[in-house]
C-alpha cells in the first residue's frame, strides 16, 4: 500500500469534510439572511392589496373626470411613502403619476405590469435592474372601475441596492467567521497531529535501532501520560529487557562453552595419558577410564539439558504420561545422591512418610526435576551443610515435596528472577542458568508448581507441588 502520512490523511478526510460542512452552513446562513431581507422587501411592496386599491379607484369610469387628481393625491399621500415609490398607470398602460414627481417615458420596461395583466388575481412581482443600473423590486396591482372595465394599475417599487449592500456585509461577516473557524481547525489539528506524529516518528526510529540490535536505544521523554506515553514506556522496557536477555544469552554461551570445555579437556588429557602409559599401570588405567566415563556422562547430561531447553523454548517438550507414584520417583533420586553426599560431606536428611502419592506424569521428567533441585542444593551448599527432603499431603489431592538446604541462599533481588532462562545468581559455581527454567516448565506441564524461598547466607527451600489422583478423580476419568 502506498505510504500516506497521518497528517495528509487527516487533511483528506476530517479537514475536507469540515470544509464542506462549513461551506454548506455558510451558504445556508447567507440564503436565510437573504430570504429574510427579500421577504421583508416583498412584504413592503405587497402591503397594498388589490381590494383596497380597487375601492380607491373603482369610482372612476370611462369619462375619467377627476381621476388624475385622485391618482396624484394617492401618490402623494399613500402609506409607506418613505420606503416605496408608486406609479399610477392608466387603462392604456401609460404612467400618469409617479410619487417622486418625475414623468415616466412610455417605453419604460415593466415586466411585472405585463404579467399582472395576464395573472388571475391581477398582481405580479419582478426583481431586476433599471436601465440606470439600480436594482429594484416592483409589484404591480391592477384595478377595475365600478363598471367592471379595466381601470389600470398601481406599480410599487422598492430599491434593493441598500439590501444588496447589506447582503455584501453579511457575506463578508460569514466569510470571516468561516476563515476563522477553518484556520482554527487547521492550526489546532496540525498542532495536535504533530504532538502524535513526532513521538510516533521517534518511536519508529528507536524501534529500527532496536531491531538492528542497539538495545541502548531509548525513546526521548514524552510529556503526557496517555496511550503514546504507555507505548514509549513499553518500548523502553522492551529494549531494556531485550538488552538484558542478550546479555544473559551471551553469558550463557560463554558459560556453556566453558562448561563443555572442562570435561572435554579432562577426557582428552586422560586419553593422552592412557595412550602414553599403555598397559603398564592397570590402576592408573582404571582411574583414567572412570574419569573419562564420568566426564562423558557429565557432557551427555549437559547436552541433554540443552536439548530440553531448546524443546521447551520451541514448545516441543512432550510428556509420556503414565500412572506413577511421585514419592517412589523421589525415593530413587534421593538414593542416587547418597554416594555423592557422602563424598562431598553434605548430610541428606530424607524424611518421607510411606504414604502412596499416586498421580499421572512422565516419570523421567519428574525425576529430572528432583535431580535438578537436589543437584542445586548440593552445588550451593558447602561441605558440612545439610539438605532436608520431606513430603506432606495438605489435602488428598495435593502433594508437596520440600527440599531445604543450609547453603549460600539467594539474594532477595535475585530471587524473583532465578526461574528465568539463563539467569544465574551465583557465578562462582558451575551451571548454565537454565535448569530451574526447565524444571518450572515441567512442573507447569504437570499442572504443578515450583516455589522457592531463600534467606541469603543461610539456606534455600524449594517447594514442589503436585496434583494427586484422588479416588473421586480416578472414577471421573474412567
Ligand atoms: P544453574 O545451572 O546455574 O544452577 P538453575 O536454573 O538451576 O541454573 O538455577 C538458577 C540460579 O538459581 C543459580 O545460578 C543459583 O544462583 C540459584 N539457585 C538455584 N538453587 C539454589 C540453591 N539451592 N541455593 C542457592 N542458589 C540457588
Amino acid at each position: 500500500m502506498k505510504y500516506m502520512s497521518i497528517t495528509k490523511r487527516w487533511f483528506l478526510t476530517v479537514a475536507s469534510l469540515v470544509f464542506a460542512v462549513l461551506v454548506a452552513v455558510a451558504f445556508l446562513v447567507y440564503s436565510l439572511v437573504m430570504n429574510y431581507y427579500y421577504g421583508a422587501a416583498r412584504m413592503t411592496v405587497e402591503a397594498m392589496n388589490a381590494g383596497e386599491i380597487n375601492s380607491i379607484f373603482s369610482l372612476y369610469g370611462a369619462s375619467n373626470s377627476g381621476f388624475e387628481d385622485a391618482a396624484r393625491n394617492y401618490a402623494e399621500n399613500f402609506q409607506n411613502k418613505d420606503k416605496l415609490a408608486v406609479w399610477v398607470i392608466n387603462s392604456k398602460g401609460k404612467v400618469i403619476v409617479s410619487s417622486n414627481g418625475f414623468s415616466i417615458s412610455d417605453d419604460v420596461s415593466m415586466p411585472d405590469y405585463s404579467d399582472a395583466l395576464s395573472s388571475p388575481d391581477g398582481t405580479a412581482r419582478w426583481t431586476g435592474e433599471l436601465p440606470s443600473g439600480e436594482k429594484i423590486m416592483a409589484y404591480t396591482c391592477t384595478y377595475h372601475y365600478n363598471s367592471g372595465d379595466f381601470g389600470g394599475a398601481l406599480r410599487y417599487m422598492v430599491s434593493m441596492d441598500a439590501i444588496d449592500a447589506q447582503m455584501r456585509i453579511v457575506a463578508v461577516i460569514i466569510a470571516s467567521v468561516f476563515i476563522i473557524i477553518f484556520s482554527f481547525l487547521i492550526v489546532s489539528g496540525t498542532l495536535f497531529l504533530r504532538s502524535i506524529t513526532n513521538p510516533v516518528r521517534n518511536i519508529g526510529e528507536a524501534a529500527k535501532k532496536i531491531a538492528a540490535g542497539d538495545f541502548e536505544a531509548n525513546i526521548d521523554h514524552y510529556p503526557y501520560n496517555d496511550e503514546i506515553g504507555e507505548l514509549c514506556t513499553t518500548i523502553n522496557e522492551m529494549a531494556d529487557k531485550l538488552g538484558e536477555t542478550e546479555r544473559l544469552k551471551n553469558d550463557f554461551i560463554s558459560t556453556v562453552s566453558h562448561e563443555l570445555r572442562t570435561p572435554l579437556t579432562a577426557i582428552r588429557g586422560w586419553g593422552e595419558t592412557l595412550q602414553q602409559i599403555g598397559d603398564s599401570d592397570p590402576a592408573m588405567t582404571k582411574r583414567g577410564m572412570d574419569i573419562i566415563i564420568s566426564e562423558a556422562t557429565r557432557l551427555n547430561d549437559m547436552v541433554e539439558e540443552l536439548l530440553d531447553f531448546s524443546r521447551m523454548s520451541s514448545g516441543r517438550m512432550k510428556l509420556n504420561r503414565e500412572k506413577i507414584d511421585f514419592l517412589a520417583e523421589l525415593d530413587e533420586v534421593v538414593f542416587s545422591f547418597k554416594e555423592r553426599s557422602i563424598r562431598e560431606g553434605i548430610e541428606i536428611n530424607y524424611n518421607v512418610p510411606t504414604f502412596p502419592a499416586p498421580g499421572t506424569g512422565d516419570p523421567a521428567r519428574i525425576k529430572q526435576v528432583f535431580i535438578n533441585v537436589l543437584d542445586n542444593a548440593m552445588k550451593y551448599t558447602e561441605q558440612g551443610g545439610k539438605i532436608g527432603v520431606s513430603a506432606e499431603m495438605p489435602s488428598p489431592s495435593e502433594l508437596i515435596v520440600t527440599v531445604t538446604d543450609t547453603g549460600c541462599g539467594i539474594a532477595p533481588e535475585d530471587l524473583p528472577h532465578i526461574k528465568e532462562k539463563f539467569y544465574k545468581a551465583n557465578n562462582t559455581v558451575r551451571g548454565s542458568g537454565i535448569g530451574l527454567a526447565v524444571c518450572d516448565e515441567i512442573m507447569n506441564l504437570h499442572e504443578g508448581r515450583l516455589d522457592i524461598d531463600s534467606v541469603y547466607g543461610s539456606g534455600t527451600t524449594v517447594r514442589l507441588t503436585f496434583p494427586l489422583e484422588t479416588a473421586a478423580k480416578e472414577k471421573e476419568n474412567e
